[in-house]
């Protein structure tokens, strides 16, 4: 007896259709046409079943933020200004509210993990941290939530930043990141998270060259800490504009540096289209590297939402095959194979990033996501809706089909 059977189901990979057999929070059975009775069954009606997504890059406790603040201009030095300020007045109970809404965005489109940057800083305290901690908790059902304690606003001349951090990791941080580029001294910077994350034997992310001058970049100094430390395979990068305002061949140098230390690159389309190329007049740049053509070389490059509703990203609903779909329009993909990459960024790759396994097979957990699709390509070709969530063997989420009435 299977405690659930999921009838005609279309997974990655597979011909034709199959089903999918659960015991308790486990896959029994992979295969076609299961007889075997159970509890509850559902069927796909040929549609896609897949692992869900990864949010590999979001700010929970800086999100739905827009009704205080008081946006005139919409430039980057403006929403880190009032970012700033705002910060100042969060409280526990107030991030904790806001973490909530927007988690229950990302699990209702299919989000099964996700990693949140935690400001730790003197405005912040650790405010941001407790909340989001138990932000984690509660949701921990249906998702799982990696929390890296963050330096947005520099540490070298704010010291007080680093023993904020070293409290949250002790405190359960999975992990550290840092902002070079917000620093007097990048590469002190760059040097004391990864001190940090060396102490703790935590992953580091960084946001990186958030900005179109290409004449100068953190990647060399990142790179050679990775080595020196021997945290290849550890590290990941955010944002990282200057590589799309760069010639091939001065990118190629820099993606050689990332390959030999196994950093991993996220692209945040919704935040840069915005936040890029805003002195322009005219012939406005995306500034969104292609993502694509690193992946091809042989990184791990993932998409995420980066913020939602705040003065750097205005907008946001936490899907990220609609992001998968922004970036995909942006950076010109149009194939099946460029298509498929792109579906990769938010699925294998981002799992991967997170230390998460994402992959339907028999004996590996009952997880995974209905979409309203045939197929991945076509997931991120028409921004499918996810239907139902499955977390180790329970329900997570359900979404209703849209349905047509049409008069007779
Ligand atoms: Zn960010």
């Amino acid at each position: 007896m299977l405690d659930l059977l999921v009838k005609n189901a279309r997974l990655d990979y597979h011909q034709g259709t199959v089903d999918i057999g659960i015991v308790a929070d486990k896959i029994k059975l992979l295969e076609a046409n299961i007889d075997t009775p159970a509890h509850t069954v559902i069927d796909a009606e040929g549609q896609f079943v897949c692992t869900g997504f990864y949010e590999t890059h979001i700010h929970l406790d800086k999100a739905c933020i827009l009704d205080r603040c008081s946006m005139q201009q919409g430039t980057k030095g403006e929403a880190s200004s009032q970012t700033s300020e705002a910060k100042k007045h969060f409280t526990e109970e107030d991030v904790f509210a806001r973490g909530c809404r927007v988690v229950e965005m990302a699990i209702k489109k299919g989000t099964m993990g996700l990693r949140s940057f935690v400001e730790t800083d003197p405005r912040a305290g650790m405010r941001s941290f407790k909340a989001l901690k138990r932000v984690r908790e509660k949701y921990a059902f249906a998702i799982d939530i990696e929390l890296c304690a963050f330096a947005q606003e520099g540490l070298t001349d704010e010291m007080e930043t680093y023993n904020l951090l070293r409290q949250a990791l002790q405190q359960g941080a999975d992990l550290v990141g840092g902002c070079p580029y917000t620093d007097a001294d990048p590469n002190r910077h760059i040097e004391l998270i990864f001190d940090l994350a060396e102490e703790f034997d935590v992953n580091v992310d960084f946001h990186l060259d958030f900005d179109l001058d290409p004449s100068h970049t953190s990647i060399p100094k990142i790179a050679e800490q990775t080595r020196q430390r021997n945290y290849q395979g550890r590290v990941s990068i955010g944002h990282v504009n200057k590589l799309s305002a760069m010639p091939p061949a001065q990118r190629l140098k820099l993606v050689k540096l990332l390959l030999e230390a196994d950093i991993a690159l996220i692209v945040l389309p919704a935040t840069d289209l915005l936040m890029m190329g805003q002195d322009h007049t005219h012939l406005i740049p995306r500034g969104v590297v292609n993502a694509n053509e690193l992946s091809a070389l042989g990184i791990t490059t993932t998409i995420s939402s980066n913020n939602i509703l705040n003065a750097f990203t205005p907008y946001g609903d936490a899907s990220l095959v609609r992001m998968a779909n922004l970036y995909a329009n942006i950076a010109q993909l149009s194939t099946d194979d460029e298509m498929r990459a792109a579906y990769e960024m938010i699925s294998l790759n981002a799992a991967k990033l997170l230390s998460l396994q994402a992959r339907l097979q028999v004996g590996g957990p009952a997880t995974f996501v209905l979409l309203e699709v045939i197929d991945a390509v076509d997931a991120i070709r028409t921004i499918a809706q996810p239907l139902l969530g499955y977390k180790n063997g329970r329900p997570t989420f359900t979404n209703q089909k849209a349905v047509i009435h049409p008069q007779s």
